[in-house]
């Protein structure tokens, strides 16, 4: 079997939450594998996210340089084939750094390249069997991954439990040695620009009422805030309803927008599009309501009503009410 490679994204010191993730998708590859995890930033940064990263890597290889502070794909790859043994198999997260970074990495090594798998199948005869999902989720894909040459795949965020991966002790190499020197890129990063924090964090909170488009109305919204007053949660939102200026972008939830942990997730009108799904993690209770009884939604939630949000919602906040007394 192939050595398997993940490339560990960070911010401030600090792993993303793929980190435990990539190391799930590995062990669903070969659960025996010694998984190498590779941590590229500056020095300050490296050797608290390599700490991290040794928790679920058996092995783990920083490269420790200002040269890769930031993760510019343009600068890291060339680095990247340097380090890693061709015919490997690479995993990264399916966001925009491993977006950006994999398709030429794949390229460059020469590799079969499979973006946002979202299930890991079985290694048959030299082939990689996963999954994808095709139409917003509405079908699923199955995907035979050729391995002869190696394999770069991008791993959906939220799609492996990272509660299951087993806790290690790995040791930590410096490879900035082996990576040489960063090459000159013709792009080059300016500065971060931080989103904007609104009046109410909602990653904070255990309860989400969230809505999307099925809302319909900005003026709808007001049925939305208060079935979040009686049941005390707050109210979050898709992206459509950020773009119509309806509610302040601190309040979407999604791959462009926040992470949230909550216990229970309220998605109403929303119809479960990845983007949207990548931004809740923690596994919580999700109760969906959606006038379209094939909505993708309804496969990632615990309760399922189908209907219509501007008739259930006024019913559920009366039915709370009453219940709480
Ligand atoms: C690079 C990129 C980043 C993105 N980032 C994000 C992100 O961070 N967050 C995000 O949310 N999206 C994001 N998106 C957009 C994402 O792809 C979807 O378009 C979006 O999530 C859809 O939002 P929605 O579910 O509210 O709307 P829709 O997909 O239009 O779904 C509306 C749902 O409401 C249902 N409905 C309609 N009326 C009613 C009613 N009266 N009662 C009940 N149900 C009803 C419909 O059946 C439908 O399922 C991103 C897209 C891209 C390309």
């Amino acid at each position: 079997m192939a050595a398997i490679f993940a490339l560990i994204q960070h911010k401030n010191g600090k792993a993303d939450d793929t980190v435990a993730e990539l190391c799930m998708a590995a062990r669903k590859i070969d659960a025996s594998a010694a998984v190498t995890a590779i941590v590229m930033g500056k020095a300050s940064d490296c050797d608290a996210v390599a700490a991290e990263a040794a928790k679920y890597y058996a092995s783990v290889w920083k490269v420790a340089s200002d040269a890769v502070a930031y993760p510019n794909a343009e600068v890291l790859r060339p680095m990247l084939v340097k380090l890693i043994p061709a015919g490997s198999i690479v995993l990264a997260a399916f966001n925009p750094f491993g977006m950006d970074l994999c398709p030429g990495l794949s390229v460059k090594m020469n590799a079969a390249y499979c973006a946002d798998v979202v299930g890991i199948e079985a290694v048959d005869g030299g082939k990689l069997i996963v999954n994808r999902q095709e139409y917003a989720g509405q079908v699923y894909a199955k995907m035979s991954v050729d391995l002869s040459g190696g394999a770069v795949l991008t791993v959906r965020p939220g799609v492996f439990a990272a509660e299951d991966v087993p806790q290690v002790s790995g040791a930590v190499a410096d490879k900035t040695a082996d990576a040489g020197a960063a090459p000159s890129a013709k792009r080059r990063f300016l500065k971060v620009v931080e989103a904007e924090v609104g009046d109410v964090d909602i990653t904070k909170s255990d309860v989400l009422v969230s809505v999307g488009r099925g809302i319909e109305s900005q003026e709808n919204l007001e049925i939305a805030f208060e079935l979040a007053k009686t049941m005390g949660a707050d109210v979050s939102c898709s992206r459509p309803i950020v773009d119509a200026k309806w509610l302040e972008k601190s309040r979407q939830v999604g791959t462009s927008g926040q992470t949230v942990k909550p216990k229970v997730y309220m998605a109403m009108g929303i119809s479960g599009a990845f983007q949207h799904l990548g931004g809740l993690k923690g596994n919580p209770f999700i109760v969906a309501v959606n006038k379209n009884a094939k909505a993708p939604i309804f496969q990632v939630a615990e309760v399922g009503i189908v209907g219509d949000i501007l008739e259930i919602m006024p019913i559920l906040t009366e039915k709370i009410a009453e219940m709480k007394g």
